[in-house]
């Protein structure tokens, strides 16, 4: 995989692409970059990682699930993300085409970054790059979801197994799966690719 390449390729789809080495230097940029504004965050370790939560909430107003205020729901603070001037989130799986991937339990990170927003950041490590939206798909359901399920806790067949059994547990992560074929309409999308790890 040639890293420029994925870069022209996200070009190609309309994204602005930034690039960085480290998580350090993505988080520098973004904190710098996003200053009094609404902001809201899907579900991300990778977000959790640039510890950007801790950062943007010291000069910006940040709603973000994870981080709910104390007497809020999960899906009352899911909402007000969904009108935030910016939002951040992740992706499962990138492929060198330049599609971007998502799975969902609660929809509210997916939701969230079809509309909504005056610009949405999607901040991803080079380890969800893959060749195909096949194999993207593959990764989402048997590492993705499978790992997340382990980390939760959750009882489903693949957080033992570390693969997936398409299962119909209550506890199935996997209910929607979302290709972004290319950057929606009317929202400016950048991409923060970071040579790291990040994520699950
Ligand atoms: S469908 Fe079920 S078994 Fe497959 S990855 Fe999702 S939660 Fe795990």
């Amino acid at each position: 995989m040639n890293i420029q390449d994925v870069i022209e390729a996200l070009k190609g789809k309309g994204y602005v692409v930034s690039y960085f080495e480290t998580k350090e230097e993505a988080a520098d940029y973004l904190d710098a970059k996003v200053d009094g504004q609404l902001v809201g965050f899907g579900d991300s370790e990778t977000l959790n990682s640039l510890e950007l939560f801790e950062r943007l909430s010291s000069h910006n107003e940040v709603w973000d699930p994870q981080h709910r205020p104390e007497g809020m729901t999960f899906n009352q603070v899911g909402k007000k993300v969904l009108v935030t001037d910016i939002y951040f989130t992740s992706v499962n799986g990138m492929t060198e085409t330049g599609e971007l991937i998502n799975i969902d339990s609660t929809g509210n990170r997916i939701g969230a970054s079809f509309f909504g927003h005056d610009k949405v950041y999607f901040v991803v490590g080079t380890n969800k790059i893959v060749p195909t939206i096949e194999d993207a798909v593959w990764r989402t359901r048997n590492i993705a979801a499978s790992q997340n399920c382990a980390r939760h806790g959750y009882n489903t067949p693949c957080a033992t197994t570390g693969k997936c059994h398409d299962c119909k547990s209550p506890d199935r992560i996997c209910r929607a799966l979302v290709v972004h074929y290319m950057k929606m309409k009317y929202t400016d999308m950048e991409v923060v690719l970071i040579n790291e790890e990040l994520g699950l």
